[in-house]
């Protein structure tokens, strides 16, 4: 069964049909930006297992240094996925519909943090990057 995934409003939708891979969240100032949370929430794609079903006109991206971006619902705001040189790199768990069968394995940037969030108990950690 396939992976799916879609913005707030709906019209955006895509497919997975390999397994996500290396769920993280990301919690330095960027990605809290990128994602308007505390974190990030986020997993890698193979790119040939990965199509959009409707909507893909209404995506809207932004690219930022390094070749890396993001792509958004132009009517919802929803971040959809990570692009990496115009490929996709990865998707927000967030628009993931249903169980994906994959947890986030680790929290990076940690050290870096927003002051008012909490880290819960006995989640892997890094203070920055894990490797
Ligand atoms: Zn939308
Ligand atoms: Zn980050």
């Amino acid at each position: 069964m396939a992976i799916t995934g879609e913005c707030f409003c709906g019209d955006i939708k895509y497919q997975v049909t390999g397994k996500l891979r290396d769920a993280r969240s990301c919690h330095c100032s960027r990605c809290r930006k990128a994602f308007s949370a505390q974190a990030s929430a986020y997993a890698l794609v193979e790119p040939h297992e990965f199509k959009w079903l409707t909507g893909e006109l209404e995506l809207t991206s932004y690219v930022g240094t390094h070749g890396f971006g993001l792509q958004f619902c132009s009517k919802c705001g929803s971040t959809l996925c990570g692009i990496y040189n115009g490929l996709i790199h990865g998707v927000t768990l967030g628009c993931v519909n249903g169980d994906p069968e994959i947890e986030i394995g680790k929290h990076i940037y940690v050290g870096s943090k927003a002051s008012w969030e909490v880290m819960p108990k006995g989640v892997v950690t890094f203070e920055k990057g894990d490797s």
